[in-house]
Parts: structure tokens; C-alpha cells; sequence
């Protein structure tokens, strides 16, 4: 069969969306709202997304359990982002969370509720009042399961408006033109293996993190950054990606996530002599200073030999003395999830944990509004035409080097939100679609053709194992020029094996054994620009710590990276500069400081 041979059934939309987490929910009503045709398409049922699983909480400075202030929160998330991100978008992002979380709740999201019925907030890591002095409860929450309230909310929302879903298909690419702007998207429907084309006057990218190119994380399977490598294969870069966030607490062995917001309610980790050794690496935050300076000290901890469990290997984590009420009405899910996965009851005894890879920073770089940008010569910000990206799969970049927990929940809704009113700027509802080259999709079709006819000796279970295990060791929490040298080559063997790679089942019914390795593909570019990433910054901030150069580099390294990764699988590095200026006189720059919690 040649490329000819596959039948391709054409939609028209205004504007499509691939993806329906929080992200991708948001921007489809939005979109829909405001009059524009949209279609969302999702290779999981929407309510399955990632989003679902998100467990602690979203912040806002509502000031409902003590003075707050977005200032102060955009103070916290810049420092928290070790000055990587930019400026304007966490002005944005602070300041519009207010709104966007009495949005919800009044789309019906069911937050828990103080004593006077107002939403119940609770304190996070890195969320601090007055600058950096005192805790702030910033971070709102149902129970420990908001984000399947909120995930499930946006869905009923979207039912109401009027978008259209295309639910178990997988979007395989972007369908560009010679200009290099995005007229749609390629999709296989996973049920029947028919082909669908997608055009579009607006793509979004909502497609979420690659947490899966790692051996242990707390993401879903389906977390394969599909998105990001769509971009990559479309000749787009993707920005800051050595950035990898490891949550202090994945229960050991599973890797399942135990929410910060446990921590926020009074647990803290001990190590084997019992200390509660948050007190030395950070006096004034303790458990709750943010996530990479948690998960490298519990690193420090066990590699010096103070770590738990007969193999000294992990760390424990405490609710013992938070007592039954305060677990069964604020942690229930944590409860649950501590006795199926680690067989603990957290009323009487410590759940065992170790740092485990969570989150995203890098992504596809985008403005303040949702649209994708890149290097155009001088031009760092140059827009790409036709083409959005939102959630976890963006990187505005308002996380920079490091996310303070709750803060990517509250990222969705606000870009998901940005994102639709830019499109309705921008896109006159009913415009007609140009002609497309008809060879506009052969590119797409070639690496599906090969993939579904792939006769080697290599499992993907088998190539996939391989990369999970070199990023899980090469790219680490704690990293150095030489292991990550070691794990670039390694990675360069894996991808060769890649092409060895083969699928039994040749049918395009259902075909799992073809997603996955159409998915693992997706991941390889990922990890590949996340090793050579990493290993070309030369200086440690935020999530990327370096023991070779354990000092943040200003001079050197104040700046975001972005890569490509060709058909030769080489990766290329070029820069732009982060955003050091704010949208408003309200608020000030930040100006970097040294990072201590
Ligand atoms: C266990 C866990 C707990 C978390 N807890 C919190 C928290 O308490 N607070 C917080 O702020 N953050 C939390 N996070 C982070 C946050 O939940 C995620 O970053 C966020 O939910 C990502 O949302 P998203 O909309 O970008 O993508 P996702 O929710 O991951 O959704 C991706 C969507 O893209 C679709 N998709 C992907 N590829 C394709 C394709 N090829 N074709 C078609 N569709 C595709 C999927 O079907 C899915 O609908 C948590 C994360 C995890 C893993």
C-alpha cells in the first residue's frame, strides 16, 4: 500500500483544539462562546485526561484565610522560577487568577468551604505573604481531588456550549504550509483507523506534559508530550526543556503522587535518625519550601546514607499527628491511595516516598495569549501564524526553571481562557479555508505508513524501557556534564534500535500496539532535547541542578533555550532573552535576588 492509497475525510472548523484537559476544555468553550465553529479532538475520553488526577489544589491571592495579595504571588512565582519566566506572563497569570477562580466557581466547581462558606485555601510550597516573610494559605481546593471538580466541571461546561468533540482520536500532525503557517491538524480515529483532516484557522495545542519519557513519574501513560513532538517534526522549537520538575513525594515503588497539599496541612518527611531535616536545608519554609529544593535535599539525605526502608533508599512522610478528621475531610484520596499503593494506614504510620518526575517546565513557547512563537532572526517573538498552545504542553513561560505547586491548574484556566479570546480576535468566524498542496499531508502519512508496517527485531516495549531508564538515570535531579554526556550517546543508541522497531498487528482497528509506537516516537525527540538540553546549560537553577556548576549563572545562562530536532535526529540550541518587563504600572520587575526559602 502507498501513501496514495490512504482516504482522508476533510472538516472544516474555525478553530481545533487537540486536547481536552483542563486546558483544552477551557479554550474549547471559550472558543465556542464567542461564536467560533470549534472542534476538540482527544485521544482519551475527556474526563480521563491528566487533569483529572491533579490532587492538592489551584492558587489565587483571595486573601480568604488571611491578607493576600497577587503581588506577592507573582513575587513567589517569579522567584520560584529561579527568574526564568517571564515577567508579563506571571503578571498576567497572578492577577487574573482572582477572576478566573470565581469563574469557576461559578461554573460549579465544588471547592471545600471555610466555616463562613468561603472557599477553603491552604498553604503550599514556595506561596509566601509580604515578599517572602510569612505562609500564605493561597491555594484553593476540593478536598484532594480539584482537579477532577474542575476537569469535570469544564467538561459539563463544553457540553453546553456548543463544540463539537472527536473523542478517541489520535491527532498525529500538524499540517503546515509552505508559508509556515498551521492550516490543521491530521487525525487517526483510534476505533476504526480512519483518517481525518482537521483544517483550521487556528490549531491549539493542549496536549499536555511527557512525563512517560521517564522510568518513574506520576503522570498517566498517555502523558507523551504528543503535541510538543508535533511541533518539533513541524520545524518549530521547544523551549527550556531541560527543565524537569521531580515532586519530593511519589510513593516509593509506584511512583503515585502524594499531594504537597499534605505537607500544607502540617506532614513533614523524616529521614532514618528520625530528624526532620527540612529544618537545615531551608530554616524558614522548611517542608514547604518549593519542589526542587525539597527533592534535592531528600536526594542529599539518602545518598549520604540517611535514607529509609532495609535499602536506605527513600524517605518518610508523616499525617500520623494530623489526626482522622483532618485526613478524612481534607486527604481522603491521599488516604486511599497511601494504603492500595504503599499498604499504609497514614493514622498510624509514615508513607514511604522519594522524588519522583512530575512536570514540565519546557513546552512549546508561546506570548502571554496563547499563540506560538519562535526566532525569526532579530525577532525572538516572532508569532507563528495559525498555531496556539496551552497547559502543560506550553511554555509561556510563567513557570520558568521551577513551578510552585498549584500553579499549572491555575495556568490552564487562565491561558485556556487567553487563548480563546486572542482566537476570537483574530479569527473571522466562517472564513473560508485556502487550497492546501496535495501533498500537504504526505509527511504525516510516510511516518504513519512506516510505523504501521514496521518489521524489525525491537519490541517498543523493549525501546521504550531503554530510554525511560537512561533519562531516569542521565537526567536526574542531580546531574553532571559527564553522566549527561554518557546519557546523550546512550539515548542516540536507543533511537538507533528505534528504527528496528517492530508492530505485530498490522490492522488500523483499535491498533494499540501502533500508538504506542507512534507515542514512544513522540517521546524520543522529547527526551532528546531534554538531555542535550540540560546538558548544554552550564549553570544550576531551579529544577536543573548541576554538581559540576552549582551556582546559578546570570550572566552566562539568564536566558531561555529553545531546540530543534531535525529528521537526522540532531538537536540544535539557540536562545531568547526572558521577558524582564511587566504589562502594567501596578506592579514591579522583580529583579533576581539569590533564592532562599
Ligand atoms: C498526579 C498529578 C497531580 C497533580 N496535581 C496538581 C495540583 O494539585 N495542582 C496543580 O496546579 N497542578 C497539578 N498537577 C499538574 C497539572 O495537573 C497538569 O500539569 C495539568 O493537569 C495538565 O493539563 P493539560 O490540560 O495541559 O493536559 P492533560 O490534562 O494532560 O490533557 C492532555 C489532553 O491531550 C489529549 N491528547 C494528548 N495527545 C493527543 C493526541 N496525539 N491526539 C489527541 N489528543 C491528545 C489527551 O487526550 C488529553 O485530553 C498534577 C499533575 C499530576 C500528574
Amino acid at each position: 500500500m502507498s501513501i496514495e492509497d490512504y482516504k482522508i475525510t476533510e472538516h472544516k472548523y474555525d478553530v481545533v483544539v487537540v486536547g481536552a484537559g483542563g486546558a483544552g476544555l477551557r479554550a474549547t468553550f471559550g472558543m465556542a462562546q464567542k461564536g467560533l465553529k470549534t472542534a476538540c479532538i482527544t485521544k482519551v475520553f475527556p474526563t480521563r485526561s491528566h487533569t483529572v488526577a491533579a490532587q492538592g489544589g489551584i492558587s489565587a491571592a483571595l486573601g480568604n484565610m488571611g491578607k493576600d495579595d497577587w503581588r506577592w504571588h507573582m513575587y513567589d512565582t517569579v522567584k520560584g522560577s529561579d527568574w526564568l519566566g517571564d515577567q508579563d506572563a506571571i503578571e498576567y497569570m497572578c492577577r487574573e487568577a482572582i477572576p478566573a477562580i470565581v469563574e469557576l466557581e461559578h461554573y460549579g466547581v465544588p471547592f471545600s468551604r471555610t466555616e463562613e462558606g468561603k472557599i477553603y485555601q491552604r498553604p503550599f510550597g514556595g506561596m509566601t505573604t509580604n515578599y517572602g516573610e510569612g505562609t500564605a494559605q493561597r491555594t484553593c481546593a476540593a478536598a484532594d481531588r480539584t482537579g477532577h471538580a474542575i476537569l469535570h466541571t469544564l467538561y459539563q461546561q463544553s457540553l453546553k456550549h456548543d463544540a463539537e468533540f472527536f473523542i478517541e482520536y489520535f491527532a498525529l500532525d500538524l499540517i503546515m504550509d509552505d508559508d509556515g503557517v498551521c492550516r490543521g491538524v491530521l487525525a487517526l480515529k483510534m476505533d476504526d483507523g480512519t483518517l481525518h483532516l482537521f483544517r483550521s484557522h487556528m490549531a491549539v495545542m493542549a496536549t499536555g506534559g511527557y512525563g512517560r519519557s521517564y522510568f518513574s513519574c506520576t503522570s498517566a501513560h498517555t502523558c507523551t508530550g504528543d503535541g510538543n513532538a508535533m511541533a518539533l517534526r513541524a520545524g518549530l522549537p521547544l523551549q527550556d526543556m531541560e527543565f524537569v520538575q521531580f515532586h519530593p513525594t511519589g510513593i516509593y515503588g509506584s511512583g503515585c503522587l502524594i499531594t504537597e497539599g499534605v505537607r500544607g496541612e502540617g506532614g513533614y518527611l523524616t529521614n532514618s535518625k528520625g530528624e526532620r531535616f527540612m529544618e537545615r536545608y531551608a530554616p524558614n519554609a522548611k517542608d514547604l519550601a518549593s519542589r526542587d529544593v525539597v527533592s534535592r535535599s531528600m536526594t542529599i539525605e539518602i545518598n549520604e546514607g540517611r535514607g529509609v526502608g532495609p535499602d536506605g533508599d527513600h524517605i518518610n512522610l508523616h499525617l500520623e499527628h494530623l489526626g482522622p478528621e483532618v485526613i478524612e475531610e481534607r486527604l481522603p484520596g491521599i488516604a486511599e491511595s497511601a494504603k492500595i499503593f504503599a499498604g499504609v494506614d497514614v493514622s498510624k504510620e509514615p508513607i514511604p516516598v522519594l522524588p519522583t518526575v512530575h512536570y514540565n517546565m519546557g513546552g512549546i513557547p508561546t506570548n502571554y495569549k496563547g499563540e506560538v512563537v519562535t526566532l525569526d532572526g532579530d525577532n525572538p517573538d516572532k508569532v507563528v501564524e495559525g498555531l496556539m498552545a496551552i497547559g502543560e504542553a506550553a511554555c509561556v513561560s510563567v513557570h520558568g526553571a521551577n513551578r510552585l505547586g498549584s500553579n499549572s491548574l491555575l495556568d490552564l484556566v487562565v491561558f485556556g481562557r487567553s487563548a480563546a479570546i486572542r482566537a476570537a480576535e483574530v479569527v473571522k468566524p466562517g472564513t473560508d479555508h485556502p487550497d492546501l498542496a496535495k501533498t500537504a499531508c504526505d509527511k504525516a502519512l510516510t511516518r504513519l505508513d512506516k510505523f504501521r508496517n514496521a518489521n524489525g527485531s525491537k519490541r517498543t516495549s523493549e525501546v521504550r524501557l531503554d530510554m525511560q531508564r537512561t533519562m531516569q538515570k542521565h537526567a536526574a535531579v542531580f546531574r553532571t556534564g559527564e553522566s549527561m554526556q554518557e546519557g546523550v550517546e546512550k539515548l542516540r543508541e536507543v533511537q538507533e534500535s528505534f528504527k528496528d522497531v517492530s508492530i505485530s498487528d498490522r490492522s488500523l482497528i483499535w491498533n494499540t500496539d501502533l500508538i504506542e509506537t507512534l507515542e514512544l516516537d513522540n517521546l524520543l525527540s522529547q527526551a532528546a532535547v531534554t538531555i542535550e538540553g540540560a546538558l548544554n546549560r552550564e549553570e544550576s537553577r531551579g529544577g536543573h541542578a548541576r554538581e559540576d556548576f552549582p551556582d546559578r549563572d546570570d550572566d552566562k545562562w539568564h536566558k531561555h533555550s529553545i531546540m530543534w530536532f531535525d529528521d537526522q535526529n540532531k538537536v540544535s540550541i539557540k536562545f531568547r532573552p526572558v521577558h524582564m518587563y511587566t504589562l502594567s504600572d501596578d506592579v514591579d520587575v522583580v529583579p533576581p535576588k539569590k533564592r532562599v526559602y
